[in-house]
């Protein structure tokens, strides 16, 4: 008969008396994981761990809370932003609209979405385009995943025409295969949300016809891992500005510290 699996027990996490994490799966190196506990190290927080949790099945989370009931604070990532949502007992309201989290505050047995993604993709896009924004008619997001929601979230506040790009049918705007000149010439800013190039899947690309970029083209890549991405290197190729989502992950790092550190309203 086969075994249920179970959530492996790290009794030695109960200590902490602020512990952290990270659930997804499967989970390899956790920028987040260096991050935050490079984080209590330098800030003296010795009281304070952050630990990543692979969960083979979302299912598993609420037996994750019941064992550290010391937990304090999440980061959710691939595949779990959006299954996460009928387990949380609130959600903030950007977490709401946009329909994905990326950020759990538990506090007082209750747990609390957030989507820092949003405000991460924010800042950083504003600081690559640098003044530029007014010359960008309109934008393709590539991919339709839990990323993609909280880019789409603010191409629409900022008033930004554009159009999803994936490879289901019915499921976006338009399909890959369809994207010709007309697409490229028209939208300035390009977007990557799918995990395409990312390692070690470094010789991977989204098929968009490359050959119509320009130097009016604004290529910006979720991808982090490795800095630069087959997808930004064809756009440098052709003169365009090209940005690794290196800038979104520390802004969303640090947006998530203040969701877990806010006051309660
Ligand atoms: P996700 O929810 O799994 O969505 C991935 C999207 O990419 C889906 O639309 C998926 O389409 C598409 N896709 C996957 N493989 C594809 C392929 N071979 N061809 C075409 N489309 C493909 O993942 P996510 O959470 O949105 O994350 C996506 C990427 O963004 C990851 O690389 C992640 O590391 C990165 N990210 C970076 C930051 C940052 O701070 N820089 C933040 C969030 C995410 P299907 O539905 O057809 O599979």
């Amino acid at each position: 008969m086969e075994q249920k699996k179970m959530l492996p027990d790290n009794p030695a996490l109960r200590a902490y008396r602020h512990l952290f994490g990270l659930i997804g799966y499967p989970l390899g190196h956790s920028f987040s994981q260096s991050y935050f506990n490079g984080k209590f190290a330098r800030e003296g927080l010795h009281d304070h761990f952050y630990e990543v949790f692979p969960l083979e099945a979302i299912s598993w989370f609420p037996e994750l809370l019941k064992l550290y009931p010391n937990l304090r604070g999440l980061n959710v990532t691939i595949p779990y932003k959006e299954q996460v949502i009928p387990y949380l007992d609130h959600l903030e309201e950007g977490a709401a609209q946009i329909g994905a989290v990326n950020v759990i505050r538990c506090i007082d047995g209750r747990c609390i979405g957030y989507n820092s993604d949003v405000h991460g993709f924010e800042q950083d896009l504003e600081e690559f385009l640098d003044g530029h924004r007014q010359e960008i008619a309109s934008a393709l997001v590539l991919g339709i995943g839990g990323a993609a929601k909280a880019v789409v979230y603010v191409l629409k506040k900022w008033g930004l025409p554009y159009r999803t790009v994936s490879r289901t049918a019915g499921s976006s705007d338009l399909l890959f295969e369809d994207l010709d000149a007309g697409h490229i010439r028209q939208s300035q800013l390009i977007i990557n949300t799918t995990p395409l190039g990312m390692a070690p899947a470094r010789d991977t690309l989204p098929q968009i016809p490359y050959e119509h970029l320009t130097r009016e083209h604004f290529l910006y890549d979720l991808v982090y891992n490795p800095s630069s991405t087959l997808f930004m290197e064809m756009g440098q190729q052709r003169g365009a500005q090209v940005r690794n989502g290196l800038g979104m992950l520390y802004k969303q790092a640090e947006k998530a510290w203040e969701f877990w550190n806010s006051p309660i309203g």
